[in-house]
């Protein structure tokens, strides 16, 4: 195969996505209007599985629990890529004002993974439809449960979804970022994102006769004063750390000293020794802020998922790729973020990439955050994720064998071919 056949292969397969779109859009928008809880997909991985046999994938479902894998061999050896979408909701009242509104009282799809679920759909079909000419093989894997650890991830490829993958892609649809931009980040991404909770026990009694008691509201307010200390005295000032006490809950009346006050809050790390030190500390403080008045306290750390950290070399790829097929000044590099992200455990068994894929535009109201009640995205951005997804999936099959010259301006900016939004 000659690298110009590449190119023109390239082309026809953007076409086809372009093509695809508006089917895209109305897949996207069923999943929207009937949006499932991780751990309780059932009729999305049914709705994934059977799109992908029609156009004849080898799918597998179940995989790790509710997980569904396509598996596209081309027409020789080459390597394996995997590229992965998550297709879990979540526990938010829709209140976007739009036809396609979640009929679901309670759930949405307030992060977008739908439209991750239609972009990965579309290049199913795309790479069943041209099989014969690329090498390798692709494995499409569509994830249940990213928003609660543990997660989908990890059983995912503990049944194997990674069997034989040398490489992997997956990008976030972000609102955050407006349509047409991808956001790119080396290294460390996004954080390791725990969660703790602390049940802090006085003796309740009389507001009008405190040294009778041991004010569990006192000692609960010393131990969040303290808490606040970890980041600005025990930490590394080079190393990023957040600890947030998000929850309190405790006492029953003004004039009644509480026996006993719940709080929760999360830890949010990129660095593993950093992690470790953090939950150390707190549990020395709820400890000693407690034992101190004669109180006492029980102090749990739950581990959520660990920080998603890319491939750096792949990531240097990824970028120059996407700024000779697409635009280099819309080629960004992302800070990290504090959020969690289990791709991260795709990362640690194979190299790869996760990349952010603008979705952000006030003309059609796509302005608010991610879990906000009227989050949504401009759906032209499935267009451009899938097309950068399909860009990395075939110059890694290609084994990165087109010259970058030739493959300029083959990815044509969102904007210069806007889709009737219907
Ligand atoms: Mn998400």
């Amino acid at each position: 195969m000659t690298k110009l056949t590449n190119v023109e292969l390239l082309k026809a397969v953007f076409q086809s996505l372009d093509a695809l779109f508006p089917d895209m859009v109305s897949w996207r928008r069923h999943l929207h209007q009937y949006p499932e809880l991780s751990f309780e997909e059932y009729e999305t991985p049914r709705y994934v599985a059977e799109k992908l046999k029609n156009w004849g994938v080898e799918v597998r479902e179940g995989v790790g629990g509710r997980g569904v894998v396509g598996r596209i061999k081309g027409h020789g050896e080459g390597p394996t890529v995997a590229l992965r979408a998550d297709f879990d909701a979540l526990p938010i009242q829709d209140e976007k004002a739009v036809t396609y509104r979640s009929k679901i009282n309670g759930k949405m799809h307030a992060c977008g993974h739908d439209g991750h679920t239609a972009t990965l759909l579309a290049l199913g079909k795309v790479l069943s439809e041209t099989r014969q000419l690329w090498p390798g093989e692709v494995v499409l894997i569509h994830q249940f449960a990213e928003e609660v650890a543990p997660g989908g991830a990890q059983p995912m490829i503990d049944d194997g979804a990674l069997e034989g993958v040398d490489v992997i892609f997956g990008t976030h649809l972000w609102s955050g970022l407006p349509l047409g931009v991808i956001g790119t980040r080396s290294g460390y991404a996004m954080a390791n994102a725990d969660r703790f909770t602390i049940d802090v026990k006085g003796r309740g009694g009389h507001g009008a006769a405190p040294h009778e008691t041991i004010d569990a509201v006192v000692l609960a307010a010393n131990i969040i004063v303290k808490l606040q200390q970890i980041v600005s005295r025990r930490v590394d000032p080079l190393k990023e750390a957040v600890v947030t006490v998000g929850k309190i809950q405790g006492g029953s009346a003004f004039n009644v000293i509480a026996e006993r006050v719940m709080l929760e809050g999360t830890v949010r790390t990129f660095d593993a020794f950093v992690r470790e030190q953090i939950e150390q500390e707190m549990a020395r403080i709820v400890h000693s802020e407690t034992t101190m008045f004669g109180g006492e306290a029980t102090f749990l750390y739950e581990r959520g998922y660990d920080a998603l950290i890319n491939d750096p070399k792949i990531t240097e790829h990824f970028k120059t790729l996407m700024e000779t097929l697409y635009k280099a000044d819309r080629i960004i590099e992302m800070p990290p973020t504090m959020g969690g992200e289990d791709f991260a455990y795709y990362l640690k068994h194979v190299p790869g990439t996760f990349f952010f894929t603008g979705a952000g535009n006030s003309e059609v109201q796509a302005i608010f955050p991610h879990h906000h009640p009227r989050f949504d995205i401009d759906e032209r951005a499935m267009l451009l994720a899938a097309k950068a997804l399909m860009g990395a999936a075939l110059d890694a099959l290609w084994q990165h064998a087109w010259p970058a010259h030739e493959a300029k301006g083959l990815i044509t900016a969102p904007e210069m071919q806007l889709h009737e939004q219907s």
